[in-house]
Parts: structure tokens; C-alpha cells; sequence
């Protein structure tokens, strides 16, 4: 039984965080679909990859000096990329789609941000191809163009999946080796990058569960359990081991962080 496994950024944030989750892919021989997130926060007051990308993006479009934001972004994968020794190399090509953002043609502002926003998740799977690789664990970065993941396209940051991915999925086909799928963006009918809404890498995890008929979803978080209330606000409250995915869907629609309420969704809809 093939299983898709999804981190979020908190569990990727740095190369300890990557260890963790590298013990996790290895523990179950089955868990070959690899969704990631980008790289989150490491404490409390850092700064999510994805917000840097956001920075980064606002001072292109306003034409203002970006140098320490990006090189603080670069920074992050290089980080975990020196956990594991990777050579600069091969670390080379991150560094340079990074610094190449800005020289990209985009529509407008909006997906310019989107594409921005992106590259968070496209070069932590790429890094994580690398790393896994890089231990004998043979493993291939797959873009959401190569699956066929195909958006709305009138709010880029914001978008939608379209019925055909469903269709472009069932032709997908694959071997042995991992696949490590970057989340949270799909590809307009144009071919311009579009993400979905905030935390919609699980959206991503959705997609591809249903439309390679995986029967497994495992996501993966930093928290250990879904609790029965908040462990940042209650000491350890108790753990909620079973919930029907209408249970899980009102609560992430009431805002709870641990799922995003419109990857359930498509759970339900079986779309
Ligand atoms: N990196 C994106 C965010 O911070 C998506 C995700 O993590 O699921 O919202």
C-alpha cells in the first residue's frame, strides 16, 4: 500500500527538524509521495520562509533594495543543506532560482507575488531531493506542472484546483523511487504559478491522495495529537484519537491550525 506523507513548515524548519523527518520517510518503506511545506519557524518570533518570500516580492515590485532579504531566505536552505554536506555544487542551482525571481516575466504584481510565494515549497522539496539522495534514499523532485496540478486563475494567491487535475493525475505514472512534491501551488490553464490560500500545502497532499487514489494520507504537523484544547493554552489536554472528517472540517473551519479546512473539503467531496 503506497502512502502519501505531508510535513508541514514547522517540522521542516531547519536540518534538526530534517532529520525527523527523514527518520519518518525511512520508518515505513511505503511512504513514497513526499508533500512538503516550506521551511516554518524555528522559534517563536522567526519568520516563516514564506513570509520572507512575501518581503521579498514587496520590495521588487517596489523597486527597493531586497540584498538582506534575500540572502536571509538563501540562508534557511543553506542552513540544512550544510547538515548534510551538500556541495555548493549542488546547492548551486537553489541559490540561483532565488536570485533569479526577480528577472522572470509575471501578468501582473499578483502573480508575481504567487510565484514568489512558491518557491518556498518548490526549493524545500528540491533541497529535500537533494538530501535523500545524498543518504542512498533514491528520490525524485517532481513540480505540480509534471502531475498536471491545473488552478483558477482569478486570484492567484488565492486559487483553486480545476477538475482536469483529477483526470491529469490518473495518467501520472511512477516507479520506485520517492517523490518529493512541493505543496501549496498549481499551474494556470497559461502556465503562470498560482498558490492556494495560506496553509494550503495539505490542500496540495489532498489533491494527489485522490487523484493517484492513494489510500493513505498521513500529515504530519508539530504537534503530536489533535487535542481536545489548545496545548499552547491548556497543559496537556487530552488527545482526540479518532474524528470523522466532518468533526475535522468544522474545526478547521472554526480555525484551528492543524488541517486546512479546504483540503478537507476535497476529502469530502471526493473530488
Ligand atoms: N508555506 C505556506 C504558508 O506558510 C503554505 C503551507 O505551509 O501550507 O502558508
Amino acid at each position: 500500500m503506497t502512502k502519501l506523507i505531508k510535513f508541514g513548515g514547522s517540522s521542516l524548519a531547519n536540518g534538526d527538524q530534517y532529520k525527523k523527518v527523514i527518520n519518518i520517510i525511512k520508518k515505513d518503506k511505503t511512504r513514497q509521495i513526499i508533500v512538503l511545506s516550506a521551511p516554518g519557524k524555528r522559534f517563536d518570533d522567526d519568520i516563516k520562509v514564506t513570509d520572507l518570500l512575501i518581503q521579498y516580492a514587496k520590495a521588487v515590485i517596489n523597486k527597493q533594495d531586497y540584498k538582506d532579504i534575500l540572502n536571509n531566505i538563501i540562508g534557511r536552505y543553506k542552513d540544512i543543506a550544510d547538515t548534510y554536506d551538500i556541495s555548493d555544487d549542488e546547492f548551486a542551482p537553489i541559490v540561483s532560482i532565488f536570485n533569479n525571481l526577480p528577472k522572470q516575466k509575471y501578468p501582473n504584481n499578483e502573480y508575481l507575488l504567487a510565484a514568489f510565494k512558491a518557491h518556498g515549497e518548490r526549493m524545500n522539496a528540491k533541497l529535500m531531493s537533494i538530501v535523500l539522495n545524498h543518504l542512498n534514499i533514491k528520490a525524485k523532485f517532481v513540480d505540480p506542472k509534471e502531475l498536471g496540478i491545473v488552478v483558477s486563475k482569478d486570484d492567484p494567491n488565492a486559487a483553486d484546483v480545476l477538475k482536469e487535475t483529477y483526470e491529469n493525475l490518473g495518467h501520472f505514472g511512477y516507479g520506485n523511487e520517492k517523490l518529493v512534491i512541493p505543496g501549496f501551488f498549481g499551474y494556470t490553464k497559461d502556465g503562470n504559478m498560482a498558490t492556494f490560500a495560506r496553509g494550503g500545502s495539505d490542500i496540495t497532499g489532498s489533491i494527489i491522495a485522490n487523484g493517484l487514489n492513494i489510500p493513505m494520507y498521513e500529515n504530519f504537523t508539530d504537534v503530536s495529537s489533535i487535542y481536545s484544547a489548545n496545548p499552547k493554552i491548556i497543559n496537556h489536554p487530552a488527545p482526540i484519537k479518532k474524528m470523522t472528517y466532518r468533526e475535522m472540517r468544522e474545526l478547521a473551519y472554526a480555525g484551528f491550525s492543524v488541517f486546512n479546512d479546504e483540503a478537507i473539503i476535497l476529502q469530502l467531496r471526493g473530488m
